[in-house]
């Protein structure tokens, strides 16, 4: 990010925070953070919609619509369901493009709100935050004990915290593990497996515990690691977000000159008389009484009077670190607020109405129109008829010819279908089903064998275009094209 853009507190502009990675030691360890038990507002906002994510989250793979699952990304059978809608194979192009508008929508939402989703909405920092960590609050005490727990010897007492809080990390990565897997293969599927002895399950069970291991690995080693170097979405934050860009921003124009109370107090400052700062010259006091609430709940370990960084995912916890700080010392809130760049330095409100949201507003509301329109106007059957591999023509002794063909006939309505499939190209022709042709459940899809026939004087070659049509309640709803192989032209008699 270069220079002029904001990374830095424009007026101490002081950046040896540059200098080093606050979760690594200066000899290349891994800097544990121990954030400290955040509340307020925010926090309680972020729980409230946190529970109901959660909610969602655990209850989604046994949620159906007409049947369907609510979601279901089945990469291996090539099945992909989206809010009880299946999308066939041959609807890619739609599943491309929901895909398409999705990440559109991320750079626009990003553009605007900065990394909010990542602190309020991303599944790894609500596990984290809402579940991991409350339970290590709960077992293991705030950030001060947690610390002298893990700095004194094994005894019994840190023995049985540190089992229990594992067990228990261990068994809520299980549970996270087998939901998203739901999510993959359905639940029905899930339930076998997990019934079922592993021996005859033996790839699922493998992979639930896999999933279970990573997850473990995730939330009781790596935690922030996850946000700071492994997270795509987090690396394309600084080519996203601009001066404009709604974060987490540290009111310098306010804080600074900060000073500690203590030092207020010996300058004969009363904390609660603080001068209202017009600019941040260095004569009087700002703000920002200096004492480092909003770094110690940092979940990233971070202080954000820096500046915009991109470790920050914008969780808010400082927000209310910050805001419980100004309360106690009589001076108004959110010296630390969801605002932007150019916001702080002007004075004035945020507005995120720039030429760049509008052309991504634009782009989006295309993608997302041709994408309902697509999804609505696709049609009620999908059929398709190939002709059986390996086999080539039979002939008969009354001058026929017939191939043998495979029909697959996708329902995409929600209702039940009768369709009929008569041969439309070339005249004379005749089709036979092995087998009944039944009636198509709705989202679902029938395979049915056939044998198509045509006299000796319909053959143009021997390869002849055969046309199908695909009949609802006597409406012709779709065409389909193949080839029928018959012998060399020479071979064939015209009567
Ligand atoms: S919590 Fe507020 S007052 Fe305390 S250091 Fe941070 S910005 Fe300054
Ligand atoms: S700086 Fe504030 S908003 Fe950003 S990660 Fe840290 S606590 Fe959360």
């Amino acid at each position: 990010m270069s220079r002029d853009r904001y990374t830095i507190n424009p007026i101490t502009e002081e950046e040896s925070y540059r200098d080093f990675v606050n979760t690594i030691t200066e000899d290349g360890k891994r800097n544990w953070i121990y954030p400290k038990k955040p509340s307020g507002k925010y926090y309680n906002y972020r729980t409230i919609l946190s529970w109901f994510l959660l909610g969602f989250l655990f209850a989604g793979p046994f949620i159906t619509i007409n049947g369907n699952p609510l979601i279901l990304l089945n990469v291996l059978e090539r099945k992909f369901v989206l809010f009880g809608l299946v999308f066939w194979p041959q609807d890619f192009y739609l599943f491309f493009l929901a895909m398409l508008t999705i990440v559109v929508f991320v750079v626009l939402f990003t553009a605007i709100w900065g990394r909010l989703f990542c602190g309020w909405v991303c599944p790894q920092t609500i596990f984290m935050e809402m579940l991991f960590r409350k339970i290590e609050y709960w077992i293991e005490g705030d950030f001060q004990q947690q610390r002298k727990l893990n700095e004194k010897p094994l005894d019994r007492d840190k023995f049985v915290k540190k089992s229990t809080k594992h067990v228990l990390f261990f068994a809520l990565s299980f549970l996270i593990a087998n939901t998203f897997l739901a999510y993959v293969i359905g639940v029905e599927e899930l339930q076998a497996i997990v019934t079922a002895p592993p021996t005859e399950h033996l790839t699922g069970f493998i992979a639930i515990m896999i999933f279970t291991t990573v997850f473990y690995g995730v939330f009781s080693r790596f935690r922030e690691q996850v946000c700071l170097v492994a997270c795509p979405y987090g690396r394309f934050q600084s080519v996203l977000v601009d001066n404009d860009s709604l974060a987490v921003t540290y009111d310098f124009a306010r804080g600074e000159g900060r000073a500690k109370v203590k030092e207020r107090v010996k300058e004969g400052d009363l904390v609660t008389n603080i001068p209202k700062k017009a600019d941040a010259g260095v004569s009087s006091y700002g703000d920002c009484i200096d004492c480092e609430l909003c770094v110690k709940v940092c979940p990233t370990g971070i202080d954000i009077r820096n500046g915009i960084q991109l470790e920050c995912i914008n969780c808010t916890a400082c927000m209310d670190a910050c805001d419980d700080v100004m309360r106690r010392i009589g001076k108004p809130e959110k010296l630390i607020t969801h605002t932007s760049y150019n916001a702080v330095v002007e004075g004035t409100k945020a507005s995120f109405f720039t030429p760049r949201i509008v052309a991504y507003l634009g782009v989006f509301s295309l993608l997302l129109g041709l994408f309902t329109y697509l999804l609505l106007t696709r049609p009620e059957v999908n059929t398709v008829i190939l002709r059986e591999p390996g086999l080539l023509y039979n002939e008969l002794p009354d001058n026929r010819f017939s191939n043998f063909y495979n029909a697959r006939f996708f329902n995409k309505t929600f209702n039940e279908m009768d369709v009929e499939l008569r041969l439309l190209q070339p005249a004379g022709g005749e089709i036979q089903f092995l087998g009944a042709m039944e009636p198509i459940a709705g989202q679902n899809q029938i395979e049915r064998r056939l044998m198509v026939f045509l006299p000796g004087g319909a053959l143009t070659g021997n390869q002849t275009p055969v046309e199908f049509g695909i009949y609802r309640n006597g409406e012709l709803i779709q065409t389909v094209r193949s080839q029928f192989i018959g012998p060399e032209p020479s071979r064939i008699r015209t009567n």
